[in-house]
């Protein structure tokens, strides 16, 4: 479509305590709603965007910055957006901490706003639904994700390159649970579903659900992926190793964080072809997986919505999204007939 391409920065500033400094926005588009401050390049002038986003923090917050204390986190492209415009986005994080909240003026007031605080306010829809967890994972990392806008409104999103999440000096992800102070609550997120490489990789989880059935194992299998890519999968193996916590996610976690160096997996996918135990479901929380897609569901023992939810538990400090249902009959089918087998053995001969 021929339209005129846009060309923004979104700046995001933090205080020590780690909130994010909003605004909320006293003009259209978008008033009355909040969000990171920023505004359009000056295109006429030859302006980069680490130009632009140095002139629009000192125009609209009064901070003086250079170039260095600013992280190009993210680029976000969206073409078609409302039948006007082809949008370009350029999202920095300015490194230094920032104490003083910004007087108001006419685009709005600022406010320093909790990450956890951030699903009760009013936020743009594209902000809540896909820019705020593209910003979260990739955090001192990098992504640049495109967004297809369709006349009906709807939207198509993609993510062409990312690098994960950095822990830097005071970054969330640096305090933990053992370590007390901040505790990052993660989630609810919803990063981009993409349907035929959830399909591809149950299918790789199928494989090793074959290799366990071809043991005599239940045969239920595992894959982890980062960034596209299995970094580990792994088969049922509780009778091989005698061990009731060989599950094939255990397995497959343990493996994954060898491959990633860091027990966070917070950037990677789990694919088990059944809905995870409560032992494997608490084990996905502690490494703070960012998704896990099942096939078969479990309604009498699964910890992912089947007899209780412990992937989405409202007072653990990390939720993850799960997507259920995936290849669902095969992975089902895999189970039943391995089950049937099994009864057939037990059957005295006539
Ligand atoms: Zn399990």
């Amino acid at each position: 479509m021929a339209l005129p391409y846009k060309v923004a920065t979104l700046i995001y500033c933090f205080n020590h305590a780690d909130e994010v400094l909003l605004l909320e926005r006293a003009q259209e588009p978008n008033r009355g709603l909040w969000s990171p401050f920023g505004g359009k390049l000056h295109q006429a002038e030859g302006e980069s965007p680490h130009a632009c986003a140095v002139r629009e923090a000192r125009e609209e917050a009064g901070l003086v910055l250079t170039p260095a204390d600013l992280h190009l986190t993210g680029v976000v492209s969206e073409s078609g957006y409302e039948g006007q415009a082809h949008w370009l986005m350029f999202l920095f994080e300015v490194l230094p901490r920032i104490e003083r909240v910004p007087p108001p003026d006419r685009e709005g007031r600022f406010a320093f706003v909790p990450r956890e605080r951030l699903g009760a306010l009013p936020l743009p829809a594209t902000d809540r639904d896909q820019i705020w967890p593209l910003f979260w994972a990739h955090r001192r990392g990098y992504f640049a994700a495109h967004c297809t806008c369709h006349v009906d409104g709807s939207a198509a999103w993609e993510i062409l390159e990312c690098r994960p999440s950095l822990p830097g000096p005071g970054s969330p992800e640096t305090p933990s649970e053992e370590g007390g102070g901040v505790v990052a609550v993660d989630g609810p997120a919803s990063p981009m579903i993409d349907r035929v490489s959830d399909e591809f990789f149950m299918g790789e989880a199928l494989r090793q659900a074959t290799r366990a059935q071809a043991a005599d194992e239940v045969p239920i299998g595992c894959v982890v992926t980062r960034n596209g890519r299995v970094i580990a999968r792994a088969a049922n193996q509780v009778e091989l190793l005698k061990d009731a916590t060989a599950h094939a996610e255990m397995l497959a976690i343990s493996q994954a964080q060898q491959v990633v160096g860091d027990w966070r997996l917070n950037d990677c996918t789990l694919y088990v072809t059944k809905e995870p135990c409560p032992m494997c479901a608490g084990a996905i929380v502690h490494a703070r997986f960012q998704r896990v897609v099942f096939g078969a569901h479990d309604p009498k023992g699964g910890a992912a919505g089947g007899a209780l939810n412990l992937l989405q538990f409202p007072t653990l400090n990390h939720r993850c999204v799960v997507t259920p249902g995936v290849r669902e009959h095969e992975c089902r089918q895999m189970l039943r007939s391995f089950f049937q087998e099994q009864r057939a053995k037990r059957q005295p001969k006539p």
